[in-house]
């Protein structure tokens, strides 16, 4: 583990800086950079009076087209966070619904000059809303399954304080980016959707950040958060498991583990989170930050993504999460 320095301590009581000593080398410090590889998808959100049954044709309400896919949200998250420099390694198609992905990417920031651009049509989610909230989605991957990890992707990952992956392109992609990395690169994986782990990629990975399904899904038992965690540290020296409006739980190999409480917000609509949440616990690591701190500034940005609508759209900005946090 000798991307982690100095090694992991025991963490100890709530606040205080004593916590998890858990900082990238100084090396990547001058301007550290987040390289995010995943997915870009757009958003087709429909509200249906029902959903439809098989076979059945409704009429719904006014489609609303929001950017989102786990990649591109986080990408903007790292971005907003400020202070580093965010490269988002994805794929999109030579269409519109492109061209409002690289928008939104490069509104907030982020480097797209290694985005491809391919003839598959671009990640499409279609969403019916009922008027409970139930949601009923299709995902259509498209050029998601195109990712490539050239030599100027590779270049930029080597180069990064932290490589942030989810699970919404093929595992192939993300060996290729694992292996691009360089020995202070620290591997920040958010496994979701859930899916099993190769072996490869549990010996690669520095921080697993999951929800408390996904933590459970890998952990394969059920149990209270702190038993998953302690579960899932068998496999990898770092675990977050984040608890929606609980909060979320730092536990590391070697200490102890943290509950990170959540910030009292008025929510409006939790989607985008998750990935606010994970973008910037990779922007706030990359800057240098223990474990902890950075989950307490994920932790602020992730609950002001509540408040409002939409994924990209959502994600807060330093200001705004510096004010929260301070307001602590
Ligand atoms: P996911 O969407 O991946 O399931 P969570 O719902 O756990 O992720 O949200 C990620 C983080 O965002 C939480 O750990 C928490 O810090 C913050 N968060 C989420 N929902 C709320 C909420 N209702 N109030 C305050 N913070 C929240």
């Amino acid at each position: 583990m000798g991307r982690l320095r100095p090694p992991l301590r025991p963490l100890r009581a709530l606040a205080g800086r004593e916590l998890g000593e858990f900082i990238v080398a100084d090396s990547k410090q001058d301007s550290p950079e987040v390289a995010v590889v995943g997915s870009a998808n757009v958003d087709l959100v429909v509200p249906v009076p029902r959903h439809p049954v098989g076979g059945e044709t409704i009429l719904g309400g006014d489609v609303v087209r929001h950017p989102g896919g786990k990649g591109a949200n986080q990408a903007v998250a790292a971005a907003r966070a400020g202070g580093v420099r965010t490269t988002f390694i994805g794929a999109l198609g030579r269409d519109a619904s492109g061209d409002l992905i690289a928008g939104s990417l490069r509104a907030a920031g982020v480097d797209v000059s290694l985005v491809d651009r391919v003839d598959t049509p671009t990640g499409t989610a279609l969403i019916a809303v009922s008027p409970t909230g139930e949601n009923t989605i299709i995902v259509a991957p498209g050029a998601n399954r195109h990712v490539g990890i050239g030599r100027a992707q590779a270049r930029r990952i080597a180069a990064a304080a932290v490589l942030l992956a989810q699970l919404e392109v093929p595992l192939e992609v993300i060996r290729q980016a694992v292996e691009a990395r360089a020995a202070d690169t620290l591997v920040v994986l958010n496994a979701a959707p859930s899916q099993d782990l190769p072996k490869w990629l549990w010996g690669a990975l520095d921080v697993l950040v999951v929800n408390e399904h996904e933590a459970a899904d890998l952990a394969g038992t059920g149990g209270a958060p702190a038993v998953l965690a302690e579960a899932l540290l068998r496999r990898v020296p770092a675990v977050v498991v984040t608890l929606g409006g609980e909060g979320s739980l730092v536990a590391t190999r070697e200490g102890g583990q943290v509950m990170v409480g959540a910030f009292s917000v008025d929510v409006v609509d939790t989607t985008g989170a998750g990935d606010t949440y994970c973008g910037v616990l990779a922007a706030e690591l990359a800057k240098g930050r223990d474990l902890v701190e950075a989950a307490q500034v994920a932790a602020a940005a992730g609950a002001l993504a509540t408040t409002a609508a939409g994924a990209q759209e959502a994600v807060p900005t330093a200001a705004d999460v510096t004010g929260l946090v301070s307001a602590r």
